[in-house]
């Protein structure tokens, strides 16, 4: 019987050794199919470990406030941004020596105390007065709407005529749109000759078809003063914004070149919480439909003159003139001196056009029909629980940078 069974024994151990022998390569193939698993497995493992509290989509004012106050309470952040450069739209570059404001010019104004010192830690300050010109046909006026502008327009002198002036032609019914808001405030020659033209430009639709709220943006004042805004602090960093906003995003790991809503699988497992500051309809697939946005074209050259029109910014509230407003860069600058004299001097016609998807969305339509929308988009963003939607793109609202930075500060009750 013993031998019996050794026989089985040795026939069972050669047949096992044929049989690997039988299945070699499958056995390799699959002894190199496991161990490329586990490579795969212990990198992904690896990339994962980078975990943060905050992915911040868009490295503009709002992103990068929230990171800088997030950074503050101890948290961690890592930022994904789908320019090349950071900083948004107030990304600066430039040009002869003069700081171009790439994506438009920006001055930073304020009435709220905190706010003014919170951007000031950050850097710099150059003191500035921002006094806008308009020009229609061979005529120039002062903006926003001061005595000067009164005096240019009806010849008045004293705020009694003004004010008398303004009262036999002003609007006084109901406010329902924008053309009626501004005739309320300052009468019919001034709505002609100021608004209509610069607004239906600007936005690509009538006066009566845009909210009051526009207009309201501009101070109407009964003195000599020029200034264009009427808040207590007023000006633009030293090295322009991006000095600024190198130092919201210090020490930040922050990749460039990402398209968020295309690698969202990617990025959205690498944080707690994600704050989104694109444009709210995109991060939805459009599927509800598409919010209207204004974007804004630049024609730039350079000139080889010292100062080419006097002011930093020159609207033209003229229909007939294709570009809204003229910037000379330079008087940006006024400090500088040195810039000042040089003979040469930047110059940039803008031009405001409807948003399409090749195209930046600078400005969100607030009309009935896209806020209607944007409701319906934000009912949306409100079941996404672990997503914040902020600034001008995501809550589709005409921000000024102080609203940003007062809105980030809410957030972390700074
Ligand atoms: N506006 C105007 N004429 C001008 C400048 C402005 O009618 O010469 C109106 C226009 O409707 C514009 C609004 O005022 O959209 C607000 O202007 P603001 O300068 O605040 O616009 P920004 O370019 O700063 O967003």
């Amino acid at each position: 019987m013993e031998e019996e069974v050794r026989i089985k024994d040795s026939d069972l151990g050669s047949t096992f050794i044929d049989k690997i022998k039988k299945y070699k390569t499958y056995l390799i193939v699959g002894a190199v199919v496991i161990v490329i698993i586990c490579i795969f497995l212990i990198f992904r493992s690896k990339g994962s470990s980078e975990h943060y509290d905050y992915l911040i989509v868009g490295s503009g004012l709002y992103g990068a406030t929230f990171n800088y106050l997030a950074k503050l309470n101890g948290k961690t952040t890592y930022i994904v941004e789908r320019r090349p450069v950071v900083g948004g739209n107030l990304y600066c570059e430039k040009m002869e020596d003069i700081w171009i404001h790439k994506y438009g010019p920006h001055v930073f104004h304020t009435d709220n105390k905190k706010v003014w010192d919170f951007v000031n830690n950050m850097t710099h300050f150059n003191p500035y007065i921002q006094q806008t010109v308009a020009k229609v046909e061979d005529k120039l006026y002062s903006l926003p709407f001061n005595m000067w502008t009164f005096y240019q327009l009806w010849g008045v002198t004293t705020p009694e005529e003004a004010k008398k002036k303004i009262d036999e032609q002003k609007y006084t019914g109901e406010i329902h749109n924008l053309e009626e808001q501004a005739m309320s405030l300052v009468g019919k020659d001034m709505y002609e000759k100021l608004i209509k033209g610069y607004t239906e430009k600007q936005w690509g639709r009538e006066c009566t078809k845009l909210p009051p709220f526009i207009i309201k943006r501009l101070p109407t004042r009964f003195t000599f003063d020029t200034n264009y805004f009427n808040d207590r602090y007023q000006g633009i960093p030293e090295g322009c914004y991006n000095a600024m906003m190198d130092q919201l995003l210090k020490d930040t790991k922050i990749e460039t070149g990402v398209d968020y809503n295309k690698n969202r699988k990617k990025y959205e497992k690498m944080a707690d919480k994600i704050v989104y500051t694109g444009k709210i309809d995109e991060y939805f697939g459009y599927k509800l439909g598409k919010l209207k946005y204004r974007t804004v074209r630049w024609d730039t050259e350079v000139k080889d003159v010292a100062n080419f029109q006097g002011a930093a910014v020159i609207n033209q509230p003229d229909k007939n003139v294709p570009y809204t407003r003229v910037i000379e860069h330079k008087h940006f600058e006024p400090h500088n001196k040195e810039l000042q004299a040089k003979q040469k001097t930047v110059v940039s016609k803008e031009f405001s056009e409807e948003w399409d998807e090749t195209k930046e969305g600078y400005y969100p339509v607030n009309d009935e029909e896209n806020n209607n929308l944007y409701k319906q988009y934000k009912e949306l963003a409100d079941k996404e629980t672990n997503v914040l939607f902020g600034g001008r793109l995501a809550e589709y609202k005409y921000y000024d940078m102080k609203d940003i930075i007062e809105n980030v500060f809410k957030q972390w009750n700074y």
